[in-house]
């Protein structure tokens, strides 16, 4: 049986905006939306909270990742139902194990805020959210029984919509286990709801081993002034962030807002990690870009701002193979050498000496400019 008190507290979800006319009395939706709102929640429910409503305002950036809109309605034909294949690395429930050396531990399914791009869109909010204690024991025997794993990574959902005794016994828990030397805690509660951030959550935090912290975050204006102090006690705590964010059209696909975005999460001390290439969900086809458009938004970024807000472009490979930097790629081979590109534009030869397999090369005509 789920344990009463290991569920988000009521308080979590009691200002939370969960039907088409919430939304339009709020002012974030308009009144001939409504109801495309609630068949859209129907699929995936609808969830904004009260800071988001007053924050989204005056942000369409911030409207559109949260308020269901005609397109999510619409299939294309490369929408995949299982888009990373987590169902089929899924040895228990509750762990998600890609890669050798780290597994996810997705103890709650639930998010103070709805995403309308979520690419676990099928597998949040449902009855069942919160793991059990009995399923809880089982996701951490498996870790404990598998010596290759060095990080633990809690995702969900939401891993900070826990009440902070659960998360603490997890932590603990996981902390108790000799090889597991670094947990990583991917979560967007400080920006969706701040104030869950409390002195009890950070501290249900504390552990000897290496804590990370990685943000979801995609639009600089979800950085408000709420946003920056859950995000400072977090750091205060001795917890590093990190920010992921997804490749959003209309979010975050100008020079403007994606500049913006990664130099105020920099000003937070948070380290822009990835940039995601949107996954293929269903329904979401209206906010994916092309990958020309990424790499062309990452190379006019290179230069313009210092290489700390630079994230690595990722793709998740469809199917559950794992993320792959997708470029853009500033080396080509050339003539007795490389080619590289600066970040201008600008192209140099580089000989790199004898590669194998490969005569020695001599010479080159290699740029000037101070690396930045
Ligand atoms: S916070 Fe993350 S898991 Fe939750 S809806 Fe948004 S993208 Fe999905």
């Amino acid at each position: 049986m789920t344990q009463p008190q290991s569920a988000p507290s009521a308080a979590s979800f009691r200002r939370r905006l969960r039907r088409g006319r919430d939304l339009v009395e709020a002012g974030v939706a308009e009144p001939e939306d409504e109801s495309l709102i609630d068949r859209a929640g129907r699929a995936f429910p609808v969830a904004v909270t009260a800071h988001l409503a007053d924050a989204m305002d005056c942000e369409p950036a911030l409207a559109r990742q949260f308020v269901p809109e005609a397109g999510e309605l619409e299939a294309h034909p490369a929408d995949r139902p299982d888009p990373i294949g987590d169902e089929r690395l899924s040895p228990v429930k509750g762990i998600v194990h890609r890669y050798p050396d780290r597994v996810l531990l997705k103890p709650l399914l639930a998010c103070p805020a709805y995403c309308r791009f979520c690419f676990r869109r099928a597998s949040l909010g449902g009855p069942d959210a919160l793991l059990t204690d009995a399923e809880l024991d089982a996701a951490l025997a498996y870790i404990e029984d598998r010596g290759e794993i060095w990080e633990v990574i809690l995702s969900g959902g939401d891993p900070l919509m826990l009440a902070p005794g659960r998360l603490r016994e997890i932590v603990a828990r996981l902390s108790a286990i000799p090889h597991v030397e670094v947990i990583r805690v991917h979560t967007r509660v400080p920006v969706l709801d701040p104030a869950r951030v409390t002195a009890a959550l950070v501290g249900a935090l504390d552990t000897d081993k290496a804590m990370f912290a990685v943000l979801h975050c995609n639009h600089a204006s979800e950085l408000n002034a709420a946003a920056r102090a859950a995000c400072r006690a977090l750091i205060r705590a001795g917890i590093p962030m990190l920010a992921q964010s997804v490749f959003l059209k209309g979010v975050n696909d100008t020079q403007a807002a994606f500049e913006g975005l990664v130099r105020a999460l920099v000003a937070c001390r948070i380290k822009p990690y990835y940039l995601h290439h949107p996954d293929l969900v269903p329904g979401t086809a209206h906010f994916r870009p092309s990958i020309e458009e990424g790499q062309a938004l990452m190379r006019a970024t290179r230069g313009r701002v210092s290489g700390l807000c630079q994230p690595a472009y990722v793709l998740d490979i469809p199917g559950g193979y794992g993320k792959v930097p997708i470029g853009p790629a500033y080396l080509s081979e050339g003539a007795g050498g490389y080619v590289v590109e600066d970040w201008r534009g600008g192209t140099h030869a580089y000989a790199a000496g004898p590669r194998p397999g490969a005569d020695a090369v001599s010479g080159g005509d290699v740029a000037e400019e101070e690396p930045t």
